[in-house]
């Protein structure tokens, strides 16, 4: 039987950045489900197709293929043998990746995927649903959150290291927008599954928040 360790929550909670570390101190592959909804609205956009026209989403789907590969333990994302870790992540393509993954055909196709990749390997993975829809039976699952405001903070000062213009007041509500559109939609909202633990990371270090999720962690080789 394999691990499975599901971390659900809102943008800028720091999910990515927890289940990454997380899973290098286990052992385990870390699966970011995100990028596969921004590799998909990722090939929209480049192609010219609008989002809101489902059927035009949906017509594409034989022509979209999505590899996950690990090199030196770094996880990158493949688009039609391309590789587009880096082209993924701009506040556009995040914005369109909400959109899109509200598509329950394209949620349907994604969710297929990261199913069979958790049956085979020990996985953290990331996203809105997976305690929900992916993985049901995880062993373990942590609903990860923050405030507005601080998650605000935390986008900004990114934006800021990468020297890009930022405006503190417009993330937030980028943020309140991202969020109401994820909890709201009717395929797969981010929800807090009842089993979950809560963890608040508003006013918690990086390493307080993992010491504390490997205290819930009943992982034996
Ligand atoms: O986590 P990240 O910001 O990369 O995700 C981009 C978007 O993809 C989210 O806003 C959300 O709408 C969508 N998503 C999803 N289900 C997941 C992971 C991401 O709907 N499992």
């Amino acid at each position: 039987m394999k691990y499975n360790i599901a971390i659900d929550g809102p943008a800028g909670a720091g999910k990515s950045t927890i289940a990454k570390k997380l899973a290098e101190k286990l052992g385990f592959v870390y699966i970011d489900t995100g990028a596969m909804y921004r590799a998909m609205a990722y090939y929209y956009m480049n192609k010219g197709i609008d989002i809101d026209d489902k059927e035009a989403v949906i017509a594409e789907f034989d022509n979209i293929n999505i590899e996950l590969k690990y090199i030196d333990g770094v996880q990158h994302i493949y688009l039609n043998k391309e590789d587009v870790s880096s082209l993924i992540r701009t506040a556009e393509v995040g914005e369109n990746a909400s959109k899109v993954s509200a598509i329950a055909e394209v949620r349907k196709k994604l969710v297929a995927l990261q199913q069979e990749i958790a049956r085979s390997i020990n996985v953290v993975m990331d996203g809105r649903d997976i305690a929900s829809v992916v993985l049901p039976d995880a062993d373990l699952k942590i609903y990860l959150t923050a405030s507005v405001e601080v998650r605000a903070q935390r986008r900004y000062k990114e934006r800021i290291e990468k020297g890009e213009d930022a405006d503190l007041a417009a993330i937030e509500e980028e943020i309140r927008q991202r969020d109401y559109r994820d909890m709201h939609r009717d395929a797969s909202p981010l929800v807090c599954v009842p089993e979950a633990v809560v963890v608040d990371t508003s006013y918690m270090s990086i390493d307080e928040v993992l010491e504390h999720i490997i205290s819930l962690t009943e992982f034996t080789e």
